[in-house]
């Protein structure tokens, strides 16, 4: 028992009938200290805990009630001091030229909350007191518009109370009370809360002693430690640890944080992972937080957060999908939750909203539109359509009223925000309070309250708000600030955060009311340089009340920046009393206590679960030798990884390399089971990486749809792409049509430009900019491209015209069909034997005879490349390593289906990549007809490696520059180079004979 139980016992057992008051610095506290006492056995009869506060408002509640005033809650003093502000400063004024943000405006608040405690009132202001005299003016002029805007809405406020309930007593006397007021000598007060309890009094007070620190420790019940962590997580398992290993009942341990920040959140997410589950208690943990936990740790809280930056960032895709993945969201009535959400978030990939807070009715509406079929994807772009519809009515533009957002926010939690357990229930429920208040506050004005900003005040509630309070509960290990805190009488005490830098604070001056002028305006206004000697003093007499066993902890090592951190002074002088090395500094501090709590515990019965357990073992002395086959015995998973490892690292080209033993006709282009071949995507995929194909064409992962806005892009590389085809295509069609070609500069400059405007309005309605300036310089490229081109067609000019555009062979038309499409794939045989079936899209093919027997018809393709680089078309080995074959697979495919057309005679005689891009001027790239032969032996040497199941990665590091499959390779191989090393090796290994093709590729050219 401390001191102060001690006599707060004697006061109970000498007044045991009498009505006693007991003031305590919370009403959770008192009751803490009312609980030792009936612990020690002395009955607690007649007491009742009061704070100064309810106190204060016990005393005026009648008058509150005739008066019809209420307590202002905090929502209504911040817009009372907005109100204010607004009403008194001027911009050319000395505070009032300052940006009026939340901050200041809380600023403001604390600054007048301070004043009017104090006792001061506008009329004692005095002016004199202040670095300039117009602040002064500005102060007590701000000070009485408060007072003013709080009169006129009938409100009172903390001070108000306390100073009315003063006039009350006084008023109608506190002599004749017969109640014991019982007063622990160390509680703080402000100036008008002493005059309230004196009046209360009535000279009935009973002072309550308590341990004075520096007194005499001799006879204390206390043993103190002192323990350091890597990090402040470590501190949280340092404290379960020994529970654990020291067999403490949860019950009998507080941990005292110095700073909410990290340590509740560390301390609610370590106990969710220690302990199982247990829906009978409060937070389903066995762990009391005296202050609560922020609601920005429960869903509900999160989803506020989320979707006041999906609101502001100008509603997203990628915001909505981040709320549905994060499980935030309610999904639609009745179906399981995960099931029903991947897919919505599923559905949501595939269309293309972008952002914008009206295009997701229209999107997904033209999304269902494009399903022909009835089935589970309809039935999900419906349920996506009518989900996101309702959140979209309760989500305003961020210019709505600040009444229309609280009541959008509220209207969010109550049907939006997903509750999967208490501590989501819980946040629902103040979170809603909150905002209620708030609505009530607003009055469901119209117009804003002057200076507030209503949006930002959302954005932190979330991180304000605590949840789920309470006191220390049997079988329960409670938390509590250490302002506040060592009041459960419970024998261990862990004090985390004990930091040089975290505590104590750095005292900071209030900018609004400096000390200079704090201590001139009124003796009892606290400055910062007591605001520092307090929170050392608060530490000693919460050591000077424990009993028990103390553990005093702090990280000596940052996580975040790996470097080391130090112990507070109060741990260096607390350590000096207790070590009685008294000129001890920190190195011999350091020195004396044992090695740092890390994430591998040192003993194995202080292992918190199984993870922690084999961190024990691979960091314990003596060092397990067979740690690894230990691990793969216990986890199958680790065994696997460890022989994939292995083999990775040798010569040999494994299964674990891209080796598909037995890989069936299904992945053999020369077998009618097997693909049928494009350029692009099949046998030039090959070619640059055979396992990009493997994870593409074999494995089919596909990457999620990408949704994030680039703020820099209007549309990605090959949306541009598609645009300026399509731009094309229409030119070149209408000059046919028209029987104009070629383009005639003069003529046809404005034509194009006008399909360049239409086109570019249409992209901009499916794809809206993210600003004017992305837009604008897409539209000078797309602009430059298409003069380019019409002035490079008409410069070089032969005898040809274009007679198919978009020839569709194999695929499915796309613009207009033409005469040689073909729905299924052409056979085009290789030499030496074997046929595989190919697909294409070709731009354009122009007949270049004059159609004239006996000629032969003779036709060349164009393809239109919006790249910005023309060497990768033009390689020197004419194929590059099997990196490209479209010209020779074009010419053959054209080859077969014009033949069909227009005879056995006709011949192919060309093809051309066309550049019309800024940088590439109209350049174009030209083959002839004798590439084909070689090529089709490439093409033949590209289609053994998935026929033989040879997946090797590439051995060029450029060839994964913008590879889609990149993750997935740097969770083998983080640095992708050491990967094309390793594939390099294995290709010069001349055992690897199945590599042969590939060898052949990159060696032989
Ligand atoms: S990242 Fe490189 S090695 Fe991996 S699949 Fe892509 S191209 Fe091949």
């Amino acid at each position: 028992m401390n001191t102060l139980i001690e006599h707060l016992a004697e006061a109970c057992g000498r007044h045991r009938v009498q009505e006693k008051w007991l003031i305590a610095p919370s009403l959770r506290v008192g009751h803490q200290w009312l609980d030792q006492v009936t612990l020690a056995g002395t009955p607690v009869v007649n007491v009742r805990v009061l704070t100064v506060r309810s106190l204060a408002l016990q005393v005026i509640g009648p008058r509150l009630a005739e008066e019809s005033l209420t307590v202002a809650s905090p929502a209504a003093r911040r817009i009372a001091v907005a109100s204010a502000w607004q009403d008194v400063m001027r911009d050319d004024g000395y505070l009032g030229e300052a940006r009026r943000t939340p901050g200041l405006l809380a600023l403001a608040e604390a600054t007048i909350l301070d004043l009017k405690l104090a006792g001061v009132a506008p009329e004692g202001f005095k002016t004199g007191a202040f670095e300039h005299r117009l602040k002064g003016h500005e102060l007590t002029a701000l000070l009485g518009a408060y007072q003013g805007e709080l009169d006129r809405r009938g409100l009172i406020d903390n001070a108000d109370a306390a100073r009315l309930a003063t006039a009350e007593l006084a008023g109608n006397g506190a002599a004749g009370r017969e109640i014991v007021l019982l007063w622990p000598e160390d509680i703080r007060l402000t100036a008008v809360e002493q005059t309230l309890l004196g009046a209360v009094a009535g000279g009935n007070v009973v002072t309550l002693a308590v341990d004075q620190p520096g007194g005499d420790d001799s006879g204390k019940d206390l043993s103190v430690r002192f323990v350091h962590a890597v990090g402040e997580a470590n501190e949280v398992r340092g404290v379960l640890r020994s529970c654990l290993g020291e067999e403490l009942s949860l019950d009998t341990v507080e941990v005292l944080y110095t700073a909410s920040d990290p340590y509740v959140s560390l301390i609610y997410e370590m106990a969710q992972r220690v302990f199982d589950p247990e829906t009978s208690l409060d937070l389903d943990i066995p762990v009391t937080f005296a202050d609560g936990v922020p609601a920005k740790l429960s869903r509900p809280g999160r989803l506020l957060a989320a979707w006041h930056e999906w609101i502001h960032d100008g509603f997203p895709q990628s915001g909505l999908l981040r709320m549905l993945q994060a499980g935030l969201l309610t999904s639609p009535a009745g179906d399981d939750h995960a099931v029903a959400t991947a897919g919505l978030v599923r559905t949501l990939r595939r269309t293309g909203i972008g952002f914008g807070r009206d295009r997701y009715q229209q999107c997904l509406q033209e999304h269902i539109d494009s399903i022909e079929r009835p089935g589970s994807h309809l039935q999900s772009a419906r349920a996506l359509a009518g989900f996101v519809e309702t959140l979209i009515a309760v989500s305003p533009e961020p210019s709505a009223s600040a009444a229309e957002a609280v009541a959008a926010a509220r209207a969010l939690l109550g049907d939006h925000a997903r509750v999967a357990d208490k501590l989501d229930g819980l946040a629902v429920q103040r979170l809603g309070q909150e905002l209620d208040s708030m609505a009530e506050a607003l009055g469901g004005a119209t117009a804003d309250p002057a200076g507030f900003d209503v949006w930002q005040w959302l954005e932190e509630l979330p991180d304000r708000i605590t949840i789920g309070g309470s006191g220390p509960r049997p079988g329960h290990l409670h938390a509590a600030p250490l302002r506040g805190g060592g009041h459960s009488g419970r024998a261990n005490t862990f004090v985390l955060g004990l930091n040089d830098g975290r505590f104590p604070s750095a005292g900071r001056q209030d900018p609004l009311l400096l000390d200079v002028e704090r201590r001139q305006v009124a003796a009892s206004l606290r400055t910062s340089d007591v605001e520092l000697h307090e929170q050392l003093e608060q530490f000693d007499r919460v050591l000077a009340g424990l009993r028990g066993r103390l553990t005093l902890s702090f990280s000596s090592r940052s996580l975040d920046d790996d470097r080391e951190t130090f112990a507070s002074q109060v741990v260096l002088s607390a350590w000096r009393r207790v070590s009685l090395e008294r000129d001890g500094d920190h190195a011999a501090l350091m020195k004396r206590l044992d090695p740092a709590i890390s994430f591998a515990p040192r003993d194995a019965d202080r292992c918190l679960d199984s993870g922690e357990w084999w961190l024990y073992q691979a960091a314990r002395e003596p060092r397990v030798e067979n740690l690894p086959e230990l691990a793969g015995a216990a986890f199958d998973h680790l065994a696997r990884g460890a022989a994939a490892g292995t083999a990775r690292a040798s010569d040999a080209f494994t299964v674990y390399d891209g080796r598909v033993d037995d890989p069936g006709a299904e992945l053999d282009p020369c077998d009618p089971r097997g693909p049928a071949m494009s350029a692009t995507s099949g046998l030039q995929a090959i070619g640059k990486c055979p396992l990009a194909y493997f994870y593409a064409r074999v494995l089919k992962i596909e990457l999620p749809e990408h949704v994030d806005v680039n703020p820099d892009e209007w549309l990605d590389a090959m949306q541009f792409g598609t645009l300026l085809h399509d731009v094309l295509f229409r030119f070149v069609e209408k000059l046919i049509v028209d029987d104009t070609w070629p383009p005639e500069p003069e003529r046809d400059r404005p034509v194009i430009a006008s399909i360049v405007q239409s086109l570019a309005a249409d992209a901009r309605r499916r794809h809206p900019p993210p600003n004017e300036d992305a837009y604008r310089r897409q539209r000078r490229r797309l602009d430059g491209s298409a003069e380019i081109f019409v002035n490079e067609q008409a410069r070089q000019a032969g005898p040809g015209r274009p007679v198919y555009l978009e020839a569709s062979i194999g695929l499915p038309t796309e613009q207009r069909s033409t005469d040689i499409d073909a729905p299924d794939p052409v056979e085009v045989a290789l030499p030496g034997g074997g046929t595989i079936r190919a697909r294409a899209r070709i731009d354009r093919i122009d007949r270049v005879d004059d159609g004239d027997a006996p000629k032969r018809p003779t036709f060349v393709i164009y393809d239109y490349k919006s790249s910005s680089r023309t060497d990768p078309y033009d390689p020197s080995d004419l194929f590059d390593k099997g990196r490209l074959v479209q010209h020779v697979l074009y010419m053959a495919v054209a080859g077969a289906v014009l033949r069909d057309r227009f005879g056995p005679d006709t011949v192919v005689d060309g093809f051309r990549f066309m550049f019309p891009g800024v940088r590439t001027h109209g350049r174009e790239v030209a083959f002839g007809r004798d590439v084909v032969e070689p090529g089709l032996e490439v093409i033949r040497t590209l289609c053994a490696l998935p026929a033989a199941g040879i997946f090797p990665a590439t051995d060029d590091l450029a060839d994964c520059r913008y590879c889609s499959y990149r993750a997935a390779c740097q969770a083998v191989q983080r640095d992708l180079r050491d990967l094309c090393a390793a594939s390099k090796r294995k290709i010069d290994n001349p055992g690897n004979t199945v590599l042969k093709p590939f060898v052949e590729l990159r060696r032989d050219g």
